[in-house]
């Protein structure tokens, strides 16, 4: 692997060619993110070369520690809310740079907004020099607080334009029109991604989200937060699962503009997650309510019939098997950053 920080054109290394015919030359925005860096290390793994962008804003570059060395790897640190010259040919790219912790995206929302709109802009113009396929990271939050369930991708929802979560819903849904429009007007070959609430090995402790938070709660012997009376619902798709369903989007064969629910079917309570965070842990941990934030969805359950159809895809990792694998994951954190805390007194 090589960090690169950007610098102007005639100074930047241009990664190396590509030698095997069939390998692709992929950028991955928000390659340092959880999902961004399980991408790359899942398109390192299948042979091609790999372009992390990332602005390490909420990416980390421990996530991609693993993928120091590859050749075939390279990082980025830059913010695509700025054009970036790239001097290589580009054969796809993975558009998932902006926070999506709501937490995160809403400590600075205007730069949220623009991660989205102008983000998705320059990379939509390297798309469109480049002759690459683009896929859209865009989410469930476009249909805002559903009034339907589960949601289609017919569905326009119910969002609001002002308020705490505008910044990353509407952004997403300006994104959604310039992928549509640059499909039409310039034939740029988009995807459109709607990806529905997602955890996994690789999640930051402070990330932010309820699975995390309440992990990381249950496993440092503090409260465990409850936003309202728990009974909203999310649908919690495991990490791996998602990352198929965004190669096999990206390389679909699709006969016209088409975004894609991507997303676990399987509704559970906030309530029901703690309840199995809570005895999955072994924790005795008190419940700690709070109020439910301006605008939290009540509902959100994605049907999945389209990417059933279209890409063969469904999750395969149920709940209860991914949260092993996660608590496991966030066990060994928390020890190594026990460990280091104690190493530096
Ligand atoms: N939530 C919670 N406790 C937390 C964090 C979140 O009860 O510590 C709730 C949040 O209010 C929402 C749901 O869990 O109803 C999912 O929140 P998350 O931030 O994971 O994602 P969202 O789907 O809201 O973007």
């Amino acid at each position: 692997m090589t960090v690169t920080e950007f610098r102007p054109q005639s100074s930047r290394k241009a990664p190396a060619v590509a030698s095997r015919r069939d390998q692709q030359r992929i950028i991955v925005t928000g390659g340092a993110g959880f999902l961004g860096s399980q991408l790359c290390r899942a398109l390192i793994e299948q042979g091609h070369r790999v372009i992390a962008i990332d602005n390490l804003l909420s990416g980390r570059l421990e996530n991609l520690s693993d993928l120091l060395g590859c050749p075939r790897f390279d990082f980025i640190l830059h913010d695509i809310i700025e054009p970036l010259p790239i001097q290589t040919p580009i054969d796809q790219i993975y558009n998932l740079a902006c926070p999506a912790s709501p937490p995160v995206y809403q400590r600075d929302p205007l730069h949220t907004f623009k991660s989205s709109v102008l983000g998705g802009m320059n990379m939509l113009e390297i798309a469109r020099s480049k002759r690459a396929r683009i896929l859209q990271a865009s989410t469930s939050e476009i249909y805002g607080d559903p009034k339907i369930s589960p949601q289609p991708e017919s569905y326009c929802g119910n969002v609001n334009t002002c308020g705490p979560r505008a910044c990353y819903d509407e952004g997403k849904r300006a994104a959604e029109t310039l992928f549509h429009d640059y499909n039409d007007r310039f034939g740029v070959e988009t995807r459109i991604a709607r990806i529905f609430n997602t955890y996994g090995p690789g999640m930051s402790p402070e990330d932010g989200r309820v699975v995390s938070n309440l992990i990381v709660q249950a496993l440092s012997g503090v409260a465990m937060t409850v936003n309202g009376d728990g009974t909203q619902t999310r649908s919690f798709c495991y990490r791996d699962d998602m990352i198929d369903g965004l190669i096999r989007l990206m390389n679909a064969p699709l006969q016209r503009f088409q975004a894609v629910n991507l997303g676990n079917p399987a509704e559970v309570t906030i309530l029901e997650l703690s309840e199995l965070v809570r005895s999955k842990t072994g924790t005795t941990n008190p419940v700690s309510y709070r109020d439910l934030p301006q605008h939290d969805p009540l509902q959100r359950r994605p049907d999945i019939s389209v990417a059933k159809r279209l890409l063969g895809w469904a999750p395969t990792v149920p709940l209860e098997r991914g949260l092993d694998r996660t608590i496991r994951y966030f066990r060994d954190q928390l020890s190594q950053n026990a460990t280091a805390r104690a190493m530096a007194l």
